[in-house]
């Protein structure tokens, strides 16, 4: 019997895990009771389990064979601060928490594609199974970089689905290069000397000063970066003054980048710097710029790309797989585990269309349950793909 009629038998039971994960979400860095039930799981299968790599993440290791090639399989624990809306009997049992994203159904596929390698003698190597915390904002990826994890399991490559909703169900998405945005956040206080509404020459403005920033640095975008490399900047917030009389002596502006050249981030730290303090300047006040590096940018190397493709259309039929779309404005902290081990690829795994609210991160956000077969069937394909028996 080859390895993937077997995900049959396991399909009910993958999905009653991601229900019960669903049921029980945990915000990131707090994933303690669902990190100690993927562990659990795990032992049950048989893989070696270590709990001690990086916060809440749960690793897992599984060898067969004597072939010295390694690969990592990544899933995420977190839950994000929402409200549940969608009515499901299975709904979070925490107010204002909720797995908004789909993180339980990717634990559940993993721990699928790990229970059924577990019991195969279908590839030859180690796969590394990494359970990792807090991928939404915190950046527990980062943390699973810094922490050592690629010193302690070394591999070859790295793979992560996501499930994606507006992508046709039972199809993949996967391409060489970019196919998720970094992001950059920002924080300026633009400073003067408050004064009384009615004699503003006895003071500074930075209202004034704030104000001209906000246009001018639509100049980052439009007049800096190459019009061929896409990327925005929004500002976002702007906070200051409490009465109608006075002008205040402080006023914060708060923003976002996105963008997909790693080198950007540098370029727009910069610029936002420079456009802040000649605003300043301008209107007698002074700027204060915190630069907040957020995820950087999910660039896929052709060659594990390309391997994921194989490993897609093992999966759903060649005809399935795409590898030519428009990447994501959103961002993922897989792009730390992808840049510190240098190969391997993200694929979206269609998850069809949905309404109003009902897409990620929204309060109606429903995991498609017939994909997980297709990602379990993904994550055994893309093993056997990468560690072949004989290899
Ligand atoms: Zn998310
Ligand atoms: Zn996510």
């Amino acid at each position: 019997m080859r390895e993937n009629d077997k995900v049959e038998a396991i399909i009910a039971e993958a999905i009653g895990w991601r229900r019960h994960i669903h049921a029980n979400p945990e915000l990131g860095f707090a994933e303690h009771e669902t990190a100690a039930f993927v562990a659990a799981k795990l032992k049950e299968f048989g893989l070696a389990v270590h709990t001690d790599v990086s916060a809440t993440a749960v690793v897992a290791t599984l060898t067969k064979g004597s072939g010295s090639k390694a690969i990592a399989l990544r899933a995420e624990l977190d839950a994000l601060p929402i409200k549940e809306a969608t009515g499901v009997d299975y709904a979070s049992r925490k107010d204002g928490v909720m797995h908004a994203c789909g993180h339980d159904g990717h634990a559940a596929v993993l721990l699928g594609a790990a229970k059924l390698l577990a019991g195969s003698e279908s590839f030859n190597g180690t796969v590394v199974f990494v359970f990792q915390p807090a991928e939404e904002v915190l950046g527990g990826g980062r943390k699973l970089i810094e922490d050592g994890l690629i010193e302690r399991f070394p591999v070859d490559q790295v793979f992560a689905l996501h499930n994606w909703p507006g992508l046709p169900e039972g199809h993949i998405g996967v391409k060489p290069g970019p196919q998720m945005a970094a992001v950059d956040d920002f924080e300026i206080i633009f400073r003067g000397s408050g004064c009384h509404a009615a004699m503003p020459h006895l003071g500074d403005d930075p209202l004034l000063a704030a104000a001209s920033f906000v246009t001018a640095i639509q100049r980052l975008v439009s007049r800096s970066v190459d019009p061929l490399s896409p990327g925005v900047l929004s500002v976002t917030e702007i906070h200051g003054g409490r009465f109608n009389n006075f002008v205040p002596g402080e006023v914060k502006v708060e923003g976002t980048c996105r963008f997909y050249e790693r080198a950007l981030s540098d370029h727009c730290a910069a610029e936002i710097e420079r456009v802040a303090e000649a605003c300043a300047l301008m209107h007698g006040g002074r700027a204060e710029l915190t630069y907040k590096r957020g995820y950087p940018p999910v660039v896929n190397p052709a060659q594990g790309a390309a391997l994921a493709a194989l490993a897609g259309a093992d999966t759903v039929g060649a005809e399935r797989v795409l590898t030519e779309f428009q990447p994501s404005m959103g961002c993922e902290d897989f792009a730390f585990l992808l840049q510190g081990v240098g190969d391997g690829a993200y694929v979206w795994i269609g998850a069809g269309d949905v309404g109003p609210g009902a897409g990620l991160h929204g309060d109606r956000f429903v995991f498609n349950d017939a994909i997980v077969p297709i990602g379990i069937r993904f994550f055994v394909n893309t093993v056997q793909r990468a560690l072949p028996v004989g290899g």
